[in-house]
């Protein structure tokens, strides 16, 4: 039997997972990781780049390199790559193919189904997006979960015959998400979700580069941020420093030759504390409760109802962050799975339960409507008609597969068409929700207001994707709405389009992807460095590119290793 594999498909990094004997396995990729950088770059021979090597030259090739596409998942921006245009979905794709790849290596197996995690706030757009993205790369996404819902399977707290509430607590690069989940008999049910996008480990970079610049202020009277090379360097600094804190009570930050607005360059050695860090952080920290205490409020939780606090995404392993939580709900939160694995393998036990992995016995786990999904109406009131109110018909938290329907008549008399607007949101206005896409029903006969009635019944599918049946009374006949009209959501035609414009893309052998990967990292190191380090650093990426001209394999493998090394001493 093919397994179905879990994949984390993430802003910054993706991953997968497939469950073996009971257990979430996480898979490494070609180039021997377990991340996979969610980056696609287009080399100058048009040859397509993902991951590693892609994410290198982000900062050599801006203008061939896309990053954080998952952003935009579900809206129609486009993003021009050396001459080429992609979609969002399209560039998932990319990374979605190449994961796929790599898993079906690891396992020696062909792969074509997988369970693709996506956050709790993603609407139908984002998750039909999602489901095109697999279908682009030639995947069967078999389902879309929630990814604190991953989380939860990966803590296993599905297994737990209890009613418990959770709180999941992810801290990528980049955003924040906080969301309150309630597990009852094996029905996760997503409570609340808040967060922010702008708060991730880059600000705790930020804050720790912040402090070496007042340093070099105070010494040198040099504002160093107005150079950007040097403000560059000291981020990247600032990320090895904070890391190392994550194990180490204090450590040293050291840039030698670093160039200064005015021209002149300075060495610096600075030493840094936990402690210092830890209150240098103290703002951010505080911005950590808003999404926090929304979330619980939203739920009608107070922190000590909580039973179970899960902390998931790459900056949770601050030891910060585990004793703010700790203080917060008072008590200590569940970190014992490598936080940027959890999601990964929670989607690959959610692959397990789905292939009737015998190691899981009948457990079974839903997820609940994140968003109410309705249509737009309009009402007579008197004389007058107010129109753009929001009926909602299908409502958040109901769980999921579900179906429900509501009646709708005309409120004209010989009204000839009836159009129904699909919307997704909260408001009691449709001008506030997100529309969806749209559906008229033409050729009505003349008949007084009221006497057409129309039954809509809305199903939200396992994924959460919606499917919208609008039927007549007078005739019968079930018109079904495929949500086409929203903004970039492909058509059968432009996804068939889409997966053969893929499969013309030339891209880079698997077996020279580490080669690659090395020469794009020390490539983007080499605009980093000056002096003797970028000297040495030249020396040995020149002999690296004249062995791979010789198609030596023994002369490669060497100065591979060469040049390995002088990337890992001069990152430092
Ligand atoms: P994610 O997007 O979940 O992979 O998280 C990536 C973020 O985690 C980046 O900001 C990293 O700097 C941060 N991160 C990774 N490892 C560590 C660590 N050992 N200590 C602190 N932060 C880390």
């Amino acid at each position: 039997m093919k397994p179905v594999i879990g994949i984390d498909l993430g802003t910054t990094f993706s991953l997968t997972a497939v469950l073996q004997a009971g257990r979430p396995q996480v898979l490494a990729n070609a180039v021997g990781e377990l991340l996979t950088p969610s980056a696609v770059s287009i080399d100058d021979d048009d040859t397509v780049l993902v991951g590693a090597p892609a994410r290198a030259r982000a900062t050599t090739h801006p203008a061939r390199t896309a990053t954080a596409f998952k952003r935009d998942m579900g809206t129609d921006r486009k993003y021009t790559l050396g001459g080429r245009t992609f979609t969002p979905q399209e560039l998932s794709a990319l990374v979605l193919g190449s994961l796929k790849k790599d898993a079906e290596a690891a396992l020696g197996m062909e792969i074509e189904e997988a369970v693709v995690t996506v956050p709790a706030y993603f609407g139908d757009a984002q998750r039909q997006a999602t489901r095109d993205a697999g279908a682009i790369a030639g995947l069967k996404v078999e389902r879309i979960i929630n990814e604190p819902t991953a989380a939860a399977l990966a803590y296993g707290l599905h297994e737990r015959h209890r009613e418990m509430r959770a709180v999941v607590i992810d801290l990528g690069g980049g955003t924040f998400d906080v969301t309150v989940l309630e597990i009852l008999e094996g029905v996760v049910e997503i409570q609340s979700s808040s967060g922010d996008t702008k708060l991730g480990g880059e600000d705790f970079d930020y804050a720790i580069a912040e402090l070496i610049a007042k340093e070099i202020e105070t010494k040198q009277k040099v504002n160093v941020r107005d150079e950007p090379k040097a403000w560059a360097r000291l981020k990247e600094a600032a990320e090895q420093a904070k890391k190392r804190l994550t194990d180490l009570e204090s450590t040293r930050v050291a840039l030698y030759d670093l160039p200064l607005p005015d021209k002149r360059t300075v060495h610096l050695e600075m030493p840094l504390g936990r402690g210092q860090v830890d209150a240098c952080w103290a703002p951010l920290l505080e911005r950590l409760k808003g999404p926090i205490n929304r979330a619980l409020r939203d739920a009608s939780l107070s922190p000590s109802q909580i039973d179970e606090v899960l902390l998931v995404g790459g900056s949770t392993r601050m030891p910060i962050i585990a004793k703010v939580m700790a203080q917060h709900f008072g008590r200590l939160p569940l970190r014992t799975l490598p936080p940027d694995e959890a999601i990964a393998m929670g989607a690959a036990v959610q692959a397990g339960l789905k292939a009737g992995d015998a190691a899981l016995g009948d457990m079974i786990v839903t997820d609940v409507a994140p968003f109410s999904l309705g249509v737009g109406s309009a009402k007579k009131m008197g004389r007058q008609i107010v129109s753009g109110l929001f009926s909602p018909i299908l409502e958040r938290g109901t769980v999921i597969p579900a179906s429900r329907e509501e009646i709708f008549a005309t409120i004209e008399d010989g009204q000839s068409a009836i159009t129904f607007d699909v919307y997704q949101g909260e408001h009691s206005l449709v001008r506030d929700n997100k529309k969806l896409g749209e559906y008229t029903i033409e050729g009505l006969e003349p008949l007084p207001a009221g006497e057409h009635k129309f039954r809509v019944r809305f199903t939200y599918d396992l994924n959460g994707i919606l499917e919208v049946d609008m039927t007549p009374m007078k005739t019968n006949k079930t018109e079904t709405l495929v949500i086409e009209g929203a903004p970039g959501r492909l058509t059968k035609k432009q996804l068939e389009e889409a997966r053969a414009a893929m499969s013309r893309l030339k891209f880079h052998p698997r077996d020279a992807l580490p080669n690659a990967t090395l020469l794009a990292r020390a490539d983007a190191l080499f605009v980093e460095l000056t002096g003797n380090d970028r000297d040495d650093l030249g020396h040995a990426l020149g002999q690296f590119r004249l062995a791979l001209e010789s198609q030596d394999d023994k002369m490669i493998g060497s100065y591979r290793d060469q040049l390995t090394m002088a990337v890992n001493r001069l990152r430092r």
